[in-house]
């Protein structure tokens, strides 16, 4: 699904779902297009036979939240993650920079990602107004609920933070990806996350500042490996089912989240 107002991209969102559960699907989507303050202009949902699988089928990145208490403290500490991850300190600056001024060239958000060499910050993806976008992934419908559980015992109750976890979760298993940062661009929501196979799901209460309204996305790559078609055609094209949860632990101080790491 995706919205606009006057061609400006509002939300998005993606479901796997079996033939007889298309309808309820489509009802959700429409629900979540219009719930998010601005009366869409355009709602368009595309509906793909996936064909009858086999998919490929992932566990979830673990979880855990840094308590940095303002947008300063948890960009500092994203950058730290993203450095453990794998990313240089200065693509990290690079990255953060780009989110907070709108990372298309007109100054906007992009639709999409931005695909940045994790050790010059260089950009990589082919399309800078529209970046890349990770299509074609879902929860089973068990694990959706299993999650949703793991979730909300520990404060995360939030339908953000159920989504981003199975796109973290398809994107962390990209060939060649190194990381991902993350903000969104709803000036109502400061949250965010660094994601990685090596550290997880990363999640920091304030990204941004209340009421800002620029976010979006990075994937961090190694571009000595990567192969930039089939890293897209993966984003895009391969569906993936997340059908195993993995650790959700219970929010922590970010200097004693780098201490169990040293
Ligand atoms: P959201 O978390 O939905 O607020 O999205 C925040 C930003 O992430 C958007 O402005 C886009 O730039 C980017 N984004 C959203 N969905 C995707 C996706 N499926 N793939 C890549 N980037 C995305």
């Amino acid at each position: 699904m995706r919205s606009s107002v006057a061609d400006k991209h509002i939300s998005g969102a993606e479901r796997i779902v079996e033939y007889t559960a298309i309808d309820n699907a489509v009802q959700e989507l429409v629900t979540r297009a219009k719930g998010k303050g601005l009366v869409p202009e355009q709602i368009a949902i595309t509906i793909e036979f996936l064909g009858s699988g086999p998919f490929r089928m992932l566990t979830a990145l673990d979880v855990v939240t840094l308590n940095a208490p303002d947008m300063i403290r948890g960009r500092d500490s994203a950058s730290q993650v993203l450095h453990i991850a794998g990313v240089s300190r200065a693509a990290a600056k690079t990255a953060i920079r780009h989110l907070s001024v709108g990372s298309s060239p007109s100054g906007g958000n992009m639709r999409g990602a931005m695909i940045m060499d994790a050790q010059t910050g260089e950009r990589l993806e082919p399309d800078r107004e529209r970046g890349i976008r990770a299509s074609r992934y879902d929860w089973d419908e068990e694990t959706s609920h299993k999650i949703q559980r793991k979730l909300a015992t520990i404060g995360l109750t939030h339908y953000r933070t159920h989504e981003a976890l199975a796109l973290a979760t398809k994107v962390a298993h990209a060939p060649g990806i190194i990381a991902e940062l993350c903000w969104s661009d709803d000036p109502d929501y400061t949250a965010g996350y660094v994601a990685s196979l090596r550290t997880g799901y990363v999640r920091f209460p304030f990204l941004k500042q209340e009421g800002d309204d620029k976010g979006g996305r990075v994937f961090f790559v190694d571009r000595d490996t990567i192969v930039m078609n089939s890293l897209i055609l993966y984003l895009q094209t391969e569906a993936v089912l997340i059908t195993d949860i993995g650790e959700c632990r219970p929010s922590i101080e970010p200097e004693d989240y780098f201490d169990t790491l040293t």
